[in-house]
């Protein structure tokens, strides 16, 4: 599988510490890095090893590179990610993948356009977690789905309490943040979501930022031939003690993940229906965001698809959209 030359758009945690070591276990190469700052720039370089630093977009679309990886705040992804499709390079964006449905609606189109990928770096959905829960319920392992519940409470670190709780910041607060993973891990799951109710508040005395830190949300799944499902999401910034997890609930079982839902995962998958419980078989020993790019290599390569696709992208955005519009206006919000 010929493997691919990355520029970095953004001098980011992610990137630092996750994603150059992915894009050099799938095989591919970091050919430089784009930051707003030139200082930035050349120390993230010198860090990580990188052969080229600039503060200027067009130099890195311009670099002997086949694909671009974009971890900026939020805000930028769109204009960041058109202008790579529009300069020929395929693109792994950040979630969420733009503010705006609209937006990740005309990069979905321009990437088509262009024959080009686009893929939403969900790390989620490609988990052999997911996978093997998706194989599960598609082999009717607990009957017809009837409910799911996402528990993705986490403390979020310190280093990263930046943009996430400026209220002025475009892009910030948990939903966007989390309640789009838990999307991603849904949507594929369960069908096509059809309605969004949520609550969301801030609790914790250290988010001065004035952006929601907790949030519960239920969205109602709709699949042709299939009862109507309901899934229930608590995503926070603030709880520093509870385990994540995935509960699938049909007529003919349960499947429960433990630890579903973080990025270092080693989760169990449990079965329980008539028969009594037992613990399926998941081999977690690869790092999730190194199956990612691994699939992100396959799609460019045309022998694979993205763990997640831009579309995936732009439903996992619509649902956490929909969840913000219903904390702030207190309405269920209809997608269809
Ligand atoms: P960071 O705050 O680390 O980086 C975002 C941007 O902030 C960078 O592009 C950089 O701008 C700027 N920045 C970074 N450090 C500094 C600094 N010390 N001073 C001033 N500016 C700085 O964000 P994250 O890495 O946490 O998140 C980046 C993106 O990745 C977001 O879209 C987020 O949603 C996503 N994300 C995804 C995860 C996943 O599992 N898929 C996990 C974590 C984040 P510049 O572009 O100018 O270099």
């Amino acid at each position: 599988m010929p493997a691919l030359r990355w520029g970095l758009i953004g001098a980011s945690d992610i990137a630092a510490t996750r994603v150059i070591d992915a894009i050099r276990s799938s095989g591919g190469t970091v050919t430089g890095v784009f930051s707003g700052s030139s200082d930035r720039a050349r120390d993230f370089a010198k860090v990580h090893g990188l052969p080229n630093a600039t503060t200027d977009l067009d130099e890195l679309l311009g670099w002997e590179i086949d694909a671009v990886y974009i971890s900026s705040t939020n805000d930028k992804h769109f204009d960041q990610a058109c202008r790579a499709l529009k300069a020929g390079k395929h693109v792994l964006c950040e979630k969420p993948l733009a503010l705006d449905a609209g937006e990740a609606a005309s990069m979905v189109k321009l990437a088509d356009q262009q024959g080009l990928i686009l893929a939403a770096n969900h790390h989620l959905p490609g988990s052999p977690l997911h996978t093997k829960v998706r194989e599960l319920v598609n082999a009717g392992a607990i009957g017809a789905v009837l409910s799911a519940k996402v528990a993705h409470a986490v403390l979020l670190p310190e280093r990263l309490r930046g943009w996430r709780l400026g209220q002025g910041t475009p892009g910030s607060g948990v939903i966007l943040d989390i309640t789009c993973h838990d999307a991603s891990v849904l949507n594929p799951l369960l069908g096509e979501p059809v309605a969004v109710s949520a609550v969301a508040v801030q609790q914790a005395d250290w988010n001065t930022g004035g952006q929601e830190d907790a949030a519960m949300t239920v969205i109602r799944y709709e699949r042709q031939g299939h009862p109507p499902v309901l899934a229930q999401t608590h995503d926070s910034f603030t709880v520093g003690f509870a385990q994540t997890s995935l509960e699938v609930h049909g007529t003919e079982g349960t499947i429960h993940v433990v630890d579903a839902m973080t990025q270092d995962t080693e989760g169990q998958v449990v079965l329980t229906n008539g028969a009594g419980s037992r613990t399926v078989d998941v081999d977690c020993s690869q790092d999730l965001y190194v199956i990612a790019l691994k699939a992100f290599t396959a799609a460019v390569n045309g022998t694979g698809a993205p763990t997640a696709t831009g579309k995936d992208g732009l439903m996992a955005l619509k649902v956490a959209l929909a969840a913000q519009e219903s904390a702030l206006s207190g309405r269920t919000v209809h997608l269809i």
